[in-house]
């Protein structure tokens, strides 16, 4: 990329992670994957019980593999032949785990992490339970504020992750939110995390890479 896009993007990572800060957040800021994957590791104990919520973002830049092979006890929800009830198992142990690892549909400049969910375990695990929340994401996932998040959302995200998944919702045909009623609408649960009581539970890492939806 051109240096100095790039250094506007830096810039914008900056800002937004002072926002998350001052929010009660922990936040580094990351080039690249590569060094993303260097503080996650620092942010890991040997032997942690690790979840993850459903994520491109975890497979593109490496920390879902490093989380397979790495040395903790990872509750995979997407291993191979595991069935429906396992993975509802993983949903409910995850509010108990060390550690859960995911992404965010958005996160404002503000310091505001925004997600919709079609299951709500991702959010709630999020919101309460795990001693540990590591939220990684891409700087295309950085927006001004709670209005363009929501836009986001549902021009992007939820499309893409409906498409991905299967869903045989109106977006997919679209390509853009229809407001739909469908029985597999994955847009159920919308959760605004602010300011936080418990300092520096959830972890978040700026990645200067697009990643994700
Ligand atoms: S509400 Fe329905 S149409 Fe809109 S993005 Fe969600 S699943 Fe797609």
């Amino acid at each position: 990329m051109d240096k100095n896009k790039f250094e506007v993007i830096r810039l914008k990572m900056e800002r937004t992670a002072n926002s998350l800060r001052r929010n009660n957040m922990f936040c580094e800021c990351a080039d690249n994957c590569e060094d993303a994957l260097e503080i996650i590791r620092e942010l890991l104990t040997e032997g942690d019980t690790i979840c993850a919520g459903g994520s491109m973002t975890l497979a593109e830049s490496g920390v879902m593999n490093m989380l397979k092979e790495g040395p903790y006890n990872f509750l995979d929800r997407d291993r191979p032949g595991i069935t429906s009830e396992e993975r509802k198992d993983i949903y409910t142990a995850a509010f108990s785990s060390d550690v859960f690892i995911t992404s965010s549909n958005a996160i404002t400049e503000k310091g505001e992490l925004y997600n919709v969910d079609g299951n709500g375990n991702r959010v709630a695990a999020m919101i309460y339970g795990p001693k540990s929340v590591i939220v990684v994401a891409g700087y295309n996932k950085i927006v001004k504020d709670i209005k363009e998040a929501e836009t986001r959302v549902k021009e992007i995200a939820a499309p893409a992750n409906a498409i991905r998944l299967s869903c045989g919702t109106p977006c997919t045909e679209s390509g853009k939110c229809m407001e739909c009623m469908h029985e597999n609408r994955i847009c159920a649960d919308t959760v605004i995390m602010s300011r936080q009581r418990v300092k520096e539970r959830i972890k978040v890492i700026l990645i200067g890479e697009a990643l994700g939806y």
